[in-house]
């Protein structure tokens, strides 16, 4: 084993639990940071500048592809997504493990680096329950949850380019089988 830390992507389907998830196991895997992706999508009510995500308008976000600074980048739900570079450079030449929030499209780009990591894939019970978690959150649209859905199916039908799959069903159970992967994949 190499001295450098290792990337943890995780992904999901909108509203499959993926932010509950990431927040347990922030809190538990002290160790852990969290990389803050860039977007070009409005925050929501409850969530802030710098510490969900560095909001920025699409011209900034197509100034960022412009000068490289994103280790990868998709638009996810008619939004743009990215990673800083930087940030994930200096991490893990630090020794230091990042853990990140990252759909599909983006995984596979770091899937094909040399980078050292692990992948998880979260899905939910069904796409009704998902349907219903994202009426429930009340963070978006019934247009935005339509989209979310519609893309859900393109999404899980890859789950298998992940080393885990963990299903949030209940989500004491699903919190142990994520802590699981991280003891292992720590050692
Ligand atoms: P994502 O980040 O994947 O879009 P969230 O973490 O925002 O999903 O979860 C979507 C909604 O479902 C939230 O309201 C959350 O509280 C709820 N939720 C998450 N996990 C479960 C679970 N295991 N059982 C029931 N509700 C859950
Ligand atoms: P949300 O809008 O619900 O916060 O996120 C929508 C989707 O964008 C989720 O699948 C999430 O994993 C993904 N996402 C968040 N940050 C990034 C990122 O930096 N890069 C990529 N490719 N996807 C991201």
């Amino acid at each position: 084993m190499d001295n450098k830390g290792k990337l943890y992507l995780i992904s999901a389907p909108s509203g499959a639990g993926k932010t509950t998830l990431i927040q347990i196991v922030l809190e538990h895997f002290k160790g852990l940071s969290y990389s803050i992706s860039h977007t070009t999508r409005p925050p929501r009510k409850d969530e802030q500048e710098g510490l969900d995500y560095y909001f920025v308008s699409k011209k900034e976000f197509k100034e960022k592809i412009k000068q490289g600074d994103l280790l990868e980048w998709a638009e996810v739900h008619e939004n743009y997504y990215g990673t800083s570079k930087d940030f994930v450079t200096k991490n893990l030449d630090q020794g230091k493990s990042l853990l990140l929030d990252i759909d599909v499209q983006g995984a596979r780009q770091i899937m094909k680096s040399a980078l050292n990591m692990v992948t998880i894939f979260i899905m939910p019970p069904s796409i009704e329950v998902l349907s219903h978690r994202l009426k429930k959150r009340g963070t978006d649209s019934q247009e935005i949850i339509e989209t979310r859905l519609k893309n859900a199916t393109t999404e899980i039908a890859q789950k298998n380019l992940y080393q885990y799959v963990v299903i949030n069903d209940d989500l004491e159970q699903a919190k142990e089988e994520l802590f699981k992967i991280f003891k292992d994949e720590m050692n």
